[in-house]
């Protein structure tokens, strides 16, 4: 997520509002932060002020000297803490905004970009005014966490709220499947009937052990009861495979373990690994270069692409990949950690890459990139 920072003034608690520069009726101000660029002159009724001015005395909520204050957009959903540091939780003009349903796991997977904490106090009502305040045409939502089906039941209250208050939202849902082995937990997700809900899940071998050691708990078996539950009920189900060191050479296997037992499934992601949190500190297993299981990736994506599967490849550079299998990248990094190198400078192909993760730029890619001047 996209982070500012000021000097805060009257914040002792955070607070969660709208960005609005142009101002709002009087009697809308409550939920909104008034952005009030080059001047001292604040108006009364916000839930605070942000502005790049120098701290001075005031008697409302304010944070100073924000000078990233230009990232922001009218309609974002910002939360300001009491130390002046601004997280953006909601931006208008993206694609890729998600609630974080909880920080806790049940899995401890090997390359996990955000490692669980153990404990923490419910989400949902937060999450819940957090939703309140999206745009109402807001197009896509993802639920992540953590492991989203760990707050039970209040997730259906999240997507209960998302398909009443949002309706134009699809929602993505991130879940490793194991809660879904719970036929009636299954069954209250579809009695909710949104109209356009996917559930991702990672799969990450077709041998149970190998599953089990990269996600670190035996429950290679729960997530394939998960997977044949949500296909009993007609649910929209998406697999996801990060490819590493540990994954790659199975995939032309996986690839068919996938189109043999869950044919069902709308759609197959193979994902490039972002490196940050444990991915990051344990690198030395899971670094390949990823021009280097190019083989593995070509076979297993033909396979499911040939058999009329919807395949896809994330988070991958363009002029790394097979032609063959160019056609299945997609730009997938969300827009607030999509960078490109200073070797991307005149590629041709840059708009229709998806480029890196912003990590990369203190870990490692592919030493195979290299700017593409005639795609001809
Ligand atoms: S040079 Fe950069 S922009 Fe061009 S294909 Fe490679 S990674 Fe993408």
């Amino acid at each position: 997520m996209k982070n500012l920072s000021g000097i805060p003034q009257n914040i002792s608690d955070e607070i969660l509002g709208k960005v609005t520069f142009k101002g709002v009726g009087l009697f809308s101000r409550k939920d909104y932060v008034f952005v009030a660029p080059n001047t001292t002159k604040f108006p009364s009724g916000y839930f605070a002020v942000l502005t790049n001015m120098q701290k001075r005395e005031a008697n409302q909520p304010i944070v100073f000297e924000v000078q990233q204050y230009a990232e922001l957009n009218e309609g974002d959903i910002i939360l300001i803490n009491p130390d002046g540091s601004i997280n953006v939780l909601y931006e208008l003009h993206s694609t890729h905004n998600a609630i974080m349903a909880t920080e806790r796991c049940n899995h401890r997977c090997i390359m996990c970009p955000q490692p669980p904490i153990m404990q923490e106090s419910d989400k949902t009502d937060f999450n819940l005014k957090l939703l309140s305040l999206f745009d109402k045409h807001t197009q896509d939502i993802g639920i992540t966490g953590g492991e989203p089906t760990l707050i039970g039941d209040n997730l259906f209250i999240l997507i209960e709220y998302i398909k009443k208050h949002l309706p134009k939202a699809s929602i993505s849902l991130l879940s490793n499947g194991v809660k879904f082995s719970d036929y009636k937990y299954t069954q209250k997700l579809a009695l909710i009937c949104h109209h356009d809900l996917q559930i991702d899940i990672p799969l990450f071998s077709d041998i149970d052990t190998e599953h089990n050691r990269i996600v670190g708990v035996k429950t290679f078996f729960k997530t394939i009861e998960g997977l044949y539950n949500l296909a009993l009920f007609r649910q929209k189900i998406g697999l996801r495979i990060v490819v590493h060191k540990q994954t790659y050479r199975r995939l032309p296997q996986l690839s068919e373990f996938i189109y043999r037992n869950f044919p069902f499934v709308f759609h197959v992601a193979f994902m490039q690994m972002e490196i940050i949190g444990l991915a990051s500190q344990n690198m030395d297993e899971l670094w390949i270069d990823p021009y280097d299981y190019n083989a593995e990736l070509e076979e297993a994506v033909l396979n499911l692409a040939r058999r009329n599967m919807n395949v896809s490849i994330y988070n991958s550079q363009l002029c790394i990949l097979p032609d063959s299998i160019k056609d299945y990248a997609k730009q997938s990094i969300s827009d607030w950690k999509n960078i490109y190198l200073p070797k991307c400078e005149g590629c041709e192909i840059k708009n229709g890459c998806a480029g890196f993760f912003a990590s990369v730029e203190n870990h490692r890619y592919s030493k195979y990139i290299k700017s593409i001047k005639s795609s001809l």
